[in-house]
């Protein structure tokens, strides 16, 4: 999101985001709000093509795809959530010194009701005039009473946002990580690892190895079956990549239907004997939809796996198991190519 839009941009976007959110039968909760606001600027490519394509197959949007569409496309990168995180403080404080300043008025209203008091205090006041002092003082206090339990009421308010905030700010931390689809580590996740791992093989000389990873012909499971049996069809591989890795091994989604699988204090050997393993998993599975057993046909991925020589950059290292992969699909897919 851009908060450097002009008020007469924001607005054309809010109601384009509001019409969306009608259309799509969505509420109007700060993430629908959010991905739909950049969805109307047409600022953020990637989202848009990400919407662009799922609504080619699907007309409903569920709280993940949404989710999912945030995390990948708005929250992905840090600063883009510290945008955000500085844009919720700033209405805070605003709301905080409206408060402030709403109290004052108050405060100095009341002050010049009392000094208006004061002046019609004489020597000689009857009793009725007393009474009436009397009861001017006392609703005086009255609204100076409340003015402050509401002042202190928009405080406690403003701290409970903040606290809201802040566990916010740690979930995004967090999920910034992680993928939302799968539960598995993101490509964000997936560099801060494989910087780490680089690391300890040039530092220590251990062995380290990556697989990657793509699911053949996906396009054709999502336009045959629709995006939610895609999505579950993602799932599933994530879940079984997951579980046919052990120990420091870090299984990460780092694309639409892309994985790649960090493999430290692993020789190349070993490596392919876990991607080729991996493969034959897949193709001997038997997908059926979850709710009509239908089978969705198999399903094959290609594998590139690699190992890393000394003191080679990240950026070298992953361009040579992406050409891996890259040989894979030219060769026919559902293989593994060692490089
Ligand atoms: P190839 O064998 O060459 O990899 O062919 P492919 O069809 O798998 O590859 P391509 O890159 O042409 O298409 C990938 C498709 O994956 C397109 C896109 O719509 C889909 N996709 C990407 N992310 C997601 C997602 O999160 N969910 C679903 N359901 N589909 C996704
Ligand atoms: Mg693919
Ligand atoms: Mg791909």
């Amino acid at each position: 999101m851009d908060y450097d839009d002009t008020i007469e941009e924001s607005q054309r976007y809010l109601r384009l985001a509001l019409s969306f959110l009608g259309k799509h039968c969505l509420p109007t909760d700060p993430l629908n709000y959010c991905v739909w606001y950049e969805y109307a600027s047409g600022k953020n490519e990637d989202l848009n093509a990400a919407i662009d394509e799922y609504l080619k197959s699907e007309t409903t949007f569920s709280k993940e795809t949404i989710r999912n569409l945030f995390d990948l496309h708005i929250a992905g990168s840090e600063e883009k959530v510290n945008k955000l995180v500085r844009e919720e403080l700033k209405k805070l404080f605003i709301e905080v010194i409206g408060a402030i300043q709403t109290t004052n008025e108050h405060f100095s209203e009341s002050e010049n009701n009392l000094e208006a008091i004061n002046d019609t205090l004489k020597p000689s006041l009857s009793e009725a005039d007393i009474e009436k002092i009397v009861n001017q003082i006392k609703d005086e206090i009255g609204r100076l009473e409340a003015s402050s339990a509401s002042f202190k009421n928009q405080l406690n308010q403003a701290t409970r946002e903040i606290e809201r905030l802040k566990a916010r700010m740690a979930r995004y931390r967090k999920e910034a990580f992680l993928d939302p689809l799968t539960g598995i580590a993101n490509r964000r996740g997936f560099e801060k690892n494989l910087i780490q791992a680089i690391d300890k093989a040039d530092n220590e000389g251990d062995s380290l190895c990556t697989i990657m990873a793509d699911i053949d012909h996906f396009k054709r499971i999502n336009d045959t079956h629709g995006h939610t049996v895609g999505d579950n069809v993602i799932r599933m591989v994530a879940m079984t990549i997951k579980d046919a890795i052990k120990g420091k091994d870090l299984a990460a989604r780092i694309g639409g239907e892309e994985f790649a699988i960090l493999l430290p204090d692993t020789p190349i050997d070993g490596a392919k004997i876990l991607a080729e393993k991996m493969r034959l998993l897949f193709e001997q599975l038997d997908l059926k939809k979850k709710n009509t057993g239908e089978r969705l046909g198999k399903i094959t991925l290609s594998f590139g796996v690699t190992s890393y020589k000394n003191n080679e950059s990240a950026d070298s290292f992953m361009n040579r198991v992406d050409q891996a992969l890259y040989q894979s699909k030219k060769t026919g897919r559902n293989k593994v190519t060692g490089l």
